[in-house]
């Protein structure tokens, strides 16, 4: 396995290099990338939470939304 060790501002080698969760391709620096934080009790959703590609992250902000819209209209769920 190809492994890119002159990237810059990864000295010694980071290993919690971001990959998006949706496309499960790196996120590479100058990528606009957005991290979603599900405050959830649901583990399905949770699993949804992570770093994502600016693009990739778009269904899953729209999902995030509209559950935020039905927790609104019922507290607790
Ligand atoms: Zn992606």
């Amino acid at each position: 396995m190809f492994i890119d060790t002159s990237v810059p501002g990864a000295p010694g080698g980071e290993p919690n290099w971001p990959f998006c969760r949706s496309c499960k391709q790196e996120i590479l620096v100058g990528q606009r990338s957005r991290t979603i934080d599900f405050s959830s009790p649901n583990p399905a959703l949770k699993k949804l939470g992570g770093t994502y590609h600016e693009t990739c992250a778009e269904p899953v902000m729209r999902v995030k939304r509209s559950y935020e819209m039905l927790r609104m209209r019922r507290p607790g769920a």
